[in-house]
């Protein structure tokens, strides 16, 4: 058996109603926190201020910051980064997606360290201490696996560049996984995030780092991801595709926090960094078709043992035929998710298609795909996904 180790120093607790106990998880950590959210809109329901009561009751002193965007810029974290060096903050609570863990993540470097969180990426030679801030992280979409990820990914609008620290010190302390948070998630949202989630379990298992532990928790992210996201999508109040997704949002989050992500994400990153109205999800969703046609042949068994989790006829076919019927397999769960789009539906412009295309190799994830690509590979893949 292949040698492996495996590293979560994050408590979850998972499950209906977690919620009520943010006030006891996170005096914990402190006296003073620091609570980051988007703005809350008649949609959330009052979730930031019932999350911010639960903080007070526990007797926390608490500061708000609720202008977290989509795809976090380094010049936000900065800004809250000087609020919580003011508000003397002991402890950053998340309440959000990956957008808003992430943040809280950065926030909690750049408050404690010189510089900016950009100085601190994962390739630079300065990385963050222990001075770092402990994060509280409450998703409330599945997702990106943020709260249990070591990653905050941050776009610098000057350089129009998406990349991500990357350090143990950056695992939320604790994380509270609520389905019932999740609830008010609009079925757009469900389906990006939610092929996030795929992706994060699809490429942690072709992924050379992988290992027995990680391959056992992707393959059953996968199974729950085809059981209960196109439930999701389709009804939003349904408790338990809600509860699925979660959980198999989590366990594809503690994939890729001992395996990695591979080209999707690497050629989807840079997407993300250049056309920051695209989410997430739909970055990954738009290049998936033309990369899974690029790999299928140099993967073969990894690929049908997916396959075979979305299509059973998938079960008796053998090597590259029954890989290339998971290609297929995958390309029809995205389009019956609503995710089947085109690069030009995300309104990026054919003729940047070279400009994004060299952005592949800013992150590393290409080389830990099966097949490793060439600009002019990426180049075709971008073509095919216009
Ligand atoms: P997001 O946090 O940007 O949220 C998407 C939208 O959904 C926002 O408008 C938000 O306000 C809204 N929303 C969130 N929860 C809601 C709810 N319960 N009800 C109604 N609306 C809700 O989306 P995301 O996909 O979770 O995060 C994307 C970011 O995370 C990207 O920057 C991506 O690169 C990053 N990411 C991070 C990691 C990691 O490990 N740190 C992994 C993958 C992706």
């Amino acid at each position: 058996m292949k040698t492996f180790q495996y590293f979560q120093p994050t408590e979850i607790r998972f499950g209906r109603g977690r919620l009520a106990e943010l006030g006891s998880v996170t005096a914990r950590f402190g006296r003073r926190a620091l609570l980051v959210s988007v703005r809350e809109e008649p949609c959330f329901r009052g979730l930031f201020t019932r999350a911010k009561a639960r903080l007070v009751k526990a007797g926390l002193a608490v500061a708000r910051f609720d202008e977290v965007i989509p795809n976090p810029t380094t010049d936000v974290v900065t800004r809250w980064a000087r609020a919580a060096r003011r508000f003397r903050a002991d402890v950053v609570v998340a309440i959000g997606g990956g957008s808003t863990m992430d943040t809280a993540k950065a926030i909690a470097v750049e408050a404690t360290h010189p510089g900016s969180a950009w100085d601190y990426l994962f390739f630079r030679d300065t990385q963050p201490t222990a001075k770092t801030l402990p994060v509280v992280a409450i998703t409330t979409t599945s997702g990106t696996g943020s709260h249990v990820t070591q990653v905050a990914v941050v776009t610098n609008p000057a350089e129009k560049n998406k990349s991500a620290l990357y350090h143990p010190l950056l695992y939320p302390r604790a994380a509270l996984v609520d389905p019932e948070l999740m609830m008010t998630l609009p079925a757009k949202v469900t389906a990006a995030t939610g092929f996030d989630v795929f992706a994060h379990a699809f490429e942690s298992y072709i992924h050379p780092g992988g290992s027995p532990f990680t391959d056992m928790m992707a393959l059953e992210a996968l199974r729950l991801v085809a059981r209960f996201l196109p439930a999701a999508v389709k009804n939003g109040k349904d408790l338990d595709a809600r509860e699925g997704m979660a959980w198999a949002d989590t366990l594809a989050g503690l994939c890729i926090a001992n395996a990695g992500v591979t080209l999707p994400h690497g050629i989807g990153m840079a997407i993300g960094g250049l056309y920051p109205h695209v989410a997430h999800g739909e970055a990954l969703a738009v290049v998936y078709p033309a990369i899974l046609e690029y790999t299928y042949r140099v993967a073969p068994e990894k690929f049908a043992a997916v396959g075979r989790i979305l299509d059973p006829r998938l079960e008796g076919q053998k090597g590259v035929r029954a890989a290339e019927g998971a290609s297929e397999a995958i390309k029809r769960f995205i389009k019956r998710i609503g995710m089947g789009l085109r690069l030009r539906d995300l309104k990026v412009p054919k003729a940047e298609l070279e400009a994004l295309a060299r952005q592949y190799l800013v992150l590393p994830d290409f080389k830990n795909h099966p097949r490793l690509a060439t600009l002019a590979d990426v180049k075709a893949i971008l073509d095919r996904s216009h």
